[in-house]
């Protein structure tokens, strides 16, 4: 006798394909057989953690055997006084992921349906999909986010649309006026989720967080994480700042210890560490030109980001550049699973991470064009 699963799972979890992470440095390392290997696949803080965050994590060691703090009291009273927000509109995710599933979760099911944009999060439609609710995909403009385009697929039973600002794969991100226009005419029955994953970097004119628009607009939902600028990725911490009605449901669907002790106390140190958030978002803008100067030279199109990442255009050769760039033990993401069969992602990395990237990459370039394989 053997169980068959798949009639017994849940008909939603048919169309789910799994989420493609990264490569990790180890697995490649195990396959080539060398130490050198560089990633810049996962937008994650080339700089590594930040000493009071590893110093405030070796202090909570001792408390290991003790559950967490299940309230997350401390790092809550924490951002509330950095955000000027309410401890009550806070929910701590197990990285923004978690947050971000907590509201479809909260809000989504059969006969309901999420609006995303074409080329965003892949997370979006992996959370809208799970729940058995209607996808509604708004065409790009530009790459980026066409508001109207999203307006116009909202109906009496739309309960979310996703906005990512900015966006990855794209980098693309939207003004704060933009942002408040939309949300004037968005219907109050409609929870609009800003996910800021990557706030802490932008640097464009007319930028600005959805936080402060959140008195005036009671369904707006804004996500953030630890795990980019401020380096935590691997802790996974995050959080939603929202309603306090909605943080009070999203808290009764949570796991009773969502985000652990560890993860709490470096992010609280990661919070006061200010001098290192300085560095990340230095260090990012600085690569960021170095990756633009690098694609400019070598005549390559890319779209141009606000975030820690870039996405570059190589037509006709995305897949065959990011196998040959693994070879070469740098590590970069494909991005055709997010409608962008062209293009590659490249996270911002160190000054010589991104030089090796930029070298190898041209090696490569030339060597396609030698070999005929350029069409
Ligand atoms: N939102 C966006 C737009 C992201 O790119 C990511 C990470 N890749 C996340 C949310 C989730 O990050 P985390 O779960 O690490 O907070």
């Amino acid at each position: 006798m053997s169980t068959d699963f798949s009639r017994l799972v849940l008909p939603s979890l048919h169309k789910l394909l799994p989420y493609e992470p990264g490569k990790p440095i180890d697995e490649l390392k195990r396959e080539l057989g060398v130490e050198d290997v560089i990633k810049l696949a996962s937008n994650e803080n080339p700089l590594g953690p930040s000493d009071r965050v590893t110093q405030a994590i070796d202090s909570a060691l001792p408390e290991l055997a003790r559950y967490p703090d299940g309230a997350g009291f401390r790092l809550k009273q924490k951002l509330a006084e950095h955000l000027k927000v309410k401890p009550a509109a806070i929910t701590l995710g197990n990285g923004s992921n978690d947050v971000l599933e907590l509201l479809a979760r909260a809000l989504l099911g059969p006969g309901t349906n999420a609006v995303v944009s074409a080329h965003a999060f892949v997370v979006y439609p992996l959370a809208v999909m799970a729940q058995a609710a209607e996808l509604r995909t708004a065409p790009a403009r530009d790459w980026g986010h066409d508001l109207d385009a999203m307006a116009a697929l909202v109906d009496d039973h739309t309960r979310l649309v996703f906005i990512a600002n900015p966006n990855n794969p794209t980098g693309t991100w939207l003004t704060l006026d933009r942002i408040d226009a939309f949300m004037a005419c968005v219907p109050d029955h409609v929870i609009v989720i800003l996910d800021e994953a990557y706030a802490e970097y932008v640097n464009k004119p007319g930028y600005g967080s959805g936080l402060e628009l959140l008195g005036r607009y009671p369904n707006l939902v804004v996500a953030r994480t630890f795990s980019k600028a401020y380096g935590l990725a691997a802790l996974r911490v995050g959080y939603a700042v929202s309603d306090p009605t909605l943080a009070d449901f999203l808290n009764r669907l949570r796991q009773p210890f969502n985000v652990n002790s560890l993860a709490m106390v470096a992010a609280e140190a990661a919070l006061d560490d200010t001098e290192y958030l300085q560095r990340s978002v230095a260090a990012n803008l600085a690569g960021m030109a170095q990756l633009e100067a690098g694609f400019e030279r070598l005549n390559l199109d890319y779209i141009p980001s606000a975030g820690n990442f870039i996405a570059v255009a190589v037509p006709g050769r995305a897949s065959e550049l990011y196998g040959k760039l693994l070879a070469e033990g740098v590590i970069v993401r494909p991005v055709a699973g997010y409608g962008m069969p062209d293009h590659l992602r490249i996270s911002i990395g160190l000054e010589d991470e991104n030089r090796r990237f930029l070298e190898t990459l041209e090696r490569l370039l030339g060597d396609g064009v030698a070999n005929g394989a350029a069409t």
